[in-house]
């Protein structure tokens, strides 16, 4: 028996190929802006313009650092800088403020 292309494949597929569409159109903007690649792709993916809209809305991630390494911004200037990881202070490199570091950062 042959299957029949019905207007309901049709329109799920179509609902599939949207889903990944704004799956990937999320990723792409969360992955420029830093954020969880993953992430970004399930809320596109479930949530379709909704999920790209908020990944645009979100605040952009710190960039990674190198293994070894923590990304860190500055609570006096924002000046994003990298440092050792078990370092437990260090100097901003842009306003020179001697900075613990938090964890929560
Ligand atoms: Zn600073």
């Amino acid at each position: 028996m042959v299957h029949q292309w019905t207007l309901l494949d049709t329109l799920f597929v179509a609902i599939i190929v949207f889903c990944l569409i704004c799956g990937v159109v999320a990723a792409v903007i969360g992955h420029r802006k830093n954020l969880s690649v993953g992430q970004s792709f399930a809320l596109g993916a479930l949530l379709g313009p909704q999920g790209v809209a908020s990944v645009v809305r979100d605040k952009p991630g710190l960039p990674r650092a190198p293994s070894g390494m923590r990304t860190i911004r500055c609570p006096c200037c924002n000046a994003v800088q990298t440092i050792g990881e078990t370092q437990a202070e260090y100097q901003c490199s842009q306003c020179k403020t001697e900075n613990a570091v938090q964890d929560s950062q």
